[in-house]
């Protein structure tokens, strides 16, 4: 642990350790703190790493959500690979998502599928800008498709051209490019307690690293801890006008037999559903909103929150989810049998609003209040989702030499 360094990144989340490799890319020593032993433990180990275009966000009135997660969805994948010199081939994928409709969702099928088309136009537009290759429309999937994959019931189903990435595979790329780099030091097993500014205008982390407290200097800092962001950027004085609210939801992952699984990713909207995704041939990814959201507050500590999932049993939460999913997607039920092949993970949510996504007017049916905060030498990373936290992690790299990193 050095006792002063030049630029320290809190938190070795996507966001952190992305901007973490772009400024030691650009020639930038870099010290990277973390409470876990190694980096990308947290939410962005254990989400459903979708690629967001926007669908999913039917409820955000401005259609803000769609356009800003999409253009850090658009270039996610190049981005990684840049910044991990590791080739576009070993980041695994899912087919395109299904978006079904079910019976009792919050919105009609003729206003869905609107939104659908007015997201696809958007994101051709936005491909474009890119100078990528045009996405192939939405469509809605005929009553024989609708019916060999799902239940009775099923309004609609929209098969569109967003993907997932394996998030799990994305880590471990991402923490050995973090490893491999001699420019970034990376201190795990270090909970960052507080922070406060010193009189030559930088700042001072005071760290618990086991039994032992210790504090180190930075000349800038950037924040990216994600469920403690808030509260350390008002230690150094730059306060949230948000009120924000974290939800800890879990996830079952399953690795199946290669190739044993034929099910179309699918995500019910709109409403508290649930996700499946087939990442490859191999893993899935099953989360049932009512049975895998543990908690939401918008005062609980971290700890608080942690101390309370730790009394779930990860059995009764594998089984719910499946049951939950089956519901829509009957054939998920095959895989109750896979209990030694699954595993129960789970992370923290952060949004803006105080209400769960049952309320229609909630807060969490928005996501546009986020990206780069601050300026000088303390910038925090409002990640918002996993698909946007490349695009923040290099715009906050990038600000950091613009305003002059040592
Ligand atoms: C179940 C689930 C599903 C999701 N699905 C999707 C999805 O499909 N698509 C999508 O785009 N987004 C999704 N998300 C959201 C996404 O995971 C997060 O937005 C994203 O991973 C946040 O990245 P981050 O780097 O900011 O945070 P993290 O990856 O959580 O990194 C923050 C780091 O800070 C560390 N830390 C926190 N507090 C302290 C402290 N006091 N001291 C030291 N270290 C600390 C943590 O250990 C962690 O390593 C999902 C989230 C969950 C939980």
């Amino acid at each position: 642990m050095p006792q002063a360094t030049p630029v320290i990144i809190l938190g070795a989340g996507l966001a952190g350790c992305c901007a973490a490799l772009d400024l030691a890319q650009a020639g930038q020593s870099v010290t990277l703190i973390d409470r876990t032993p190694r980096p990308m433990m947290g939410a962005s180990r254990h989400n459903e790493g979708k690629l967001h275009l926007g669908y999913v966000y039917a409820a955000d009135p401005q259609l803000e959500t769609h356009r800003l997660l999409a253009a850090g969805s658009l270039r996610f994948q190049d981005t990684v690979a840049r910044l991990t010199r590791t080739p576009l081939a070993m980041q695994i994928t899912s087919g395109c998502f299904n978006y079904i409709v079910p019976q009792d969702s919050a919105r009609p099928v003729a206003a869905l599928w609107d939104y659908v088309q007015t997201v696809d136009r958007t994101n051709a537009a936005l491909a474009a800008e890119f100078g990528q290759a045009p996405l192939p429309p939405s469509r809605i999937a005929d009553s024989g498709a609708i019916s060999a994959f799902y239940a009775p019931g099923i309004q609609a189903v929209f098969t569109t051209p967003e993907i997932a990435v394996d998030p799990g595979r994305i880590a471990d790329i991402v923490s050995a490019a973090v490893y491999a780099d001699p420019l970034i030091t990376f201190c795990g097993n270090s909970t960052v307690l507080g922070a406060g500014q010193t009189g030559s205008g930088g700042y001072a982390i005071d760290l618990a690293q086991g039994d032992d407290r210790v504090t180190i200097g930075a000349d800038r800092v950037i924040n990216a801890l994600w469920e403690d962001r808030v509260r350390l950027d008002a230690m150094v004085g730059q306060d949230t006008p948000f009120v924000w609210s974290q939800r800890w939801k879990a996830t079952v992952v399953i690795d199946v037999p290669p190739g044993a699984l034929d099910l179309p990713s699918t995500t019910g909207f709109v409403g508290p559903y649930g996700d499946f995704v087939l990442y490859g041939d191999r893993r899935v990814y099953a989360s049932w909103y009512p049975a895998l959201r543990l908690s939401m507050s918008t005062t609980a500590s971290p700890e608080e929150v942690r101390a309370q999932v730790a009394q779930s049993d990860p059995e009764t939460l594998r089984r719910q989810a499946l049951q939950g999913l089956a519901t829509l997607m009957p054939g998920v039920a095959a895989l109750q049998d896979q209990a030694a092949r699954s595993r129960i993970g789970g992370g923290f949510i952060m949004a803006v609003g105080n209400t769960d996504i049952d309320d229609r007017a909630s807060g969490l049916h928005e996501r546009h209040q986020i990206g780069v905060e601050g300026s000088g030498r303390w910038l925090s990373i409002s990640t918002g989702k996993f698909c946007t936290a490349p695009m923040f992690g290099v715009q906050a790299a990038r600000m950091m030499i613009d305003e002059g990193a040592p």
